[in-house]
């Protein structure tokens, strides 16, 4: 038996709510979505990646690599339903899955993976090179201070750089820059990569109505011990709610709510 079948003891339904929602600066009010729906698809899902060991048939697709050092990864599904009428679903890996953005079968990422590359390429290389350098210098050296502050100036300047990168659309149809329909402060890293984003994303822009949506995580516990393999959660808080709000605008009406 695979190491990860064996800690699998089935989902692990926790009384939190699991629901998604948040703030919409425009309707001055809350836009959820249930996760009820959806978790029959989930438990489908987490079953299927257990005995497959892999999110697909290549070898970097294993699950083994959320079982290394990288550690586990949340995992999300979409019921919906289509200008058919006809339901169906979608899956989702959050960020990228052991270095790749796109994996067939899987909803891609809302930003563009070639424009992302072309972003980093100069100032990824400058941050790693800075870090190296200041390896071999004692705490207080005045050089090692100046790096430090060039290295979080140029990270700080890349980040607003890629989130420029993320373009949502909702159910309105309304497509605006992520740093724009942000409700917190600051956007932490990875805004605009988990499951629910990207999933409500590709959902919107390919005329899918959302009929419920379901996170849970996948491999090794993370650092903190907060999230175990098979365990469900609503979307994240720090990263997502302030995001979601924008996204789900515009669902209710589609569903027939008000
Ligand atoms: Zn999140
Ligand atoms: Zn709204």
């Amino acid at each position: 038996m695979p190491f990860w079948a064996r800690s699998a003891t089935g989902p692990v339904m926790s009384a939190q709510n699991l629901d998604c929602g948040g703030y919409c600066r425009d309707c001055g009010r809350e836009h959820t979505l249930a996760a009820e729906p959806a978790l029959p698809l989930a438990r489908d899902l987490l079953a299927e990646l257990e005995r497959c060991g892999g999110i697909g048939p290549d070898p970097r697709l294993s699950l083994d690599y959320l079982y290394g050092p990288a550690r586990g990864q949340m995992f999300g599904v979409l019921k919906y339903r289509d200008e058919e009428g006809n339901q169906g679903a979608l899956k989702a890996f959050s960020g990228q899955y052991n270095g790749l953005w796109h994996v067939a079968g899987w909803v891609a990422p809302i930003l563009d993976a070639a424009e992302f590359a072309r972003v980093i390429r100069f100032d990824e290389p400058r941050i790693k090179d800075l870090t190296l350098r200041m390896r071999g210098l004692q705490e207080i050296d005045p050089l090692r201070l100046a790096m430090l502050a060039q290295r979080r100036d140029l990270s700080r300047n890349l980040m607003e750089r890629i989130f420029t990168l993320y373009q949502l659309t909702n159910f309105r149809g309304q497509t605006r820059a992520m740093a724009e329909v942000y409700t917190g402060k600051a956007m932490p890293t990875g805004t605009g990569e988990c499951c629910a984003p990207k999933l409500l994303h590709h959902a919107a822009v390919h005329g899918l109505t959302p009929l419920g949506l379901a996170e849970f995580y996948v491999g090794r516990e993370n650092r903190s011990v907060t999230r175990r393999h098979g365990e469900f959660f609503a979307p994240c808080a720090e990263k997502c709610r302030p995001i979601l709000g924008f996204l789900l605008c515009g669902l209710e009406e589609r569903n027939g709510r008000t």
